[in-house]
């Protein structure tokens, strides 16, 4: 079982020609509501890669609380971790213009109630073969999360986006971290990958550097040194590519997969992905990957 200690999110997304300016009012042409949060989607990837997923987390006590709810549930993954908040639950607003580029806001909402563990938390961390984090949630609470898993043994891999300051006390807790190569660069202020990798690698004994359509990077302390191509498709949609990506390697890795192997099973879930519309409704199941593996 892997847990997810992380964000869920209402995607409010709005489909416009382009998007208003400050004080403007433009008229879309439609509007979805789509279960989101990189916490949420991390872990939905995790469950279609074949994972049992637990997932801790908040929502609110408004309308789209249930729904969150249920749409992880209806991925298989185990809610009881999932607390109700009063107020309202995490959002993202998001403006997409015809020509693919979007702006987003986002608003924590419960997410931002998320500051600790309790004990029936720790208690799930403790049973997992992960532990999935990302920065979604405020930083002392995935410090915490980190710090449990770290105790009880369980392998933590960290996706350090959105970006912030990392402390030591929560990078001696990781084992792995996955960010993309934007991310990497914000990290270690070094643009070059393999710089970067070298860098990430002072600080936690293995890394992912994931670089879009060129592939994976990974590196270990130990001086193994992989780079993964992705797989060559014709890519629809890149949304969530990476959410797929760490929820596919965290499947394989903790079914006791080399590093190699992993990747190359995280690649496909996500070439998977990139070739389909969405984030949670473009991850792959174990069937899909495993027949592309073939
Ligand atoms: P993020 O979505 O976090 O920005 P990336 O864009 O680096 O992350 O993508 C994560 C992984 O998804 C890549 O390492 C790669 O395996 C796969 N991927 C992303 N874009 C493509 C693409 N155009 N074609 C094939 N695979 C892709």
């Amino acid at each position: 079982m892997i847990s997810v200690f992380g964000s869920a999110n209402m995607d409010l997304v709005a489909y416009v020609p382009s998007a208003p300016k400050l004080g403007e009012t433009v008229t879309g042409r439609a509007f979805r509501t789509i279960p989101g949060g990189k916490g949420a989607n991390q872990a939905v990837a995790a469950a279609r890669a074949g994972s049992q997923v637990a997932f801790i987390g908040a929502v609110g006590d408004d309308a789209f609380g249930p729904e969150l709810r249920g749409a992880l549930f209806e991925a298989g993954i185990d809610t009881s971790r999932l607390r109700v908040e009063p107020g309202p639950s995490g959002i993202a607003h998001i403006v997409v213009e015809d020509s693919g580029g979007n702006s987003i806001v986002v608003v924590p909402g419960a997410n931002g109630s998320v500051t600790g563990c309790s004990a029936e938390d720790i208690e799930m961390i403790a049973r997992s073969r992960a532990l999935l984090l990302q920065l979604e949630l405020p930083l002392e609470g995935v410090v915490e999360a980190a710090r449990a898993a770290r105790t009880a043994g369980v392998p933590v891999i960290l996706t350090p986006a959105p970006v912030v300051e990392l402390p030591d006390e929560l990078l001696d807790a990781v084992d792995l971290i996955v960010p993309n190569e934007h991310e990497a660069a914000d990290i270690t202020g070094v643009t070059d990958p393999d710089d970067a990798l070298k860098a990430l690698l002072d600080r936690v004994p293995e890394a992912v550097i994931t670089l879009g359509s060129r592939g994976a990077l990974y590196g270990s302390r130990a001086g193994a040194r992989l780079l993964v191509p992705a797989v060559p498709v014709e890519a629809v949609d890149t949304t969530a590519a990476g959410d797929t990506f760490v929820g596919a390697l965290a499947t394989a890795r903790s079914e006791g997969r080399a590093p190699a192997d992993a990747l190359r099973f995280a690649s496909t879930a996500a070439a998977l992905s990139v070739q389909r519309e969405g984030a949670s409704t473009s991850m792959p199941s174990r069937a899909e990957i495993d027949a592309a593996l073939t």
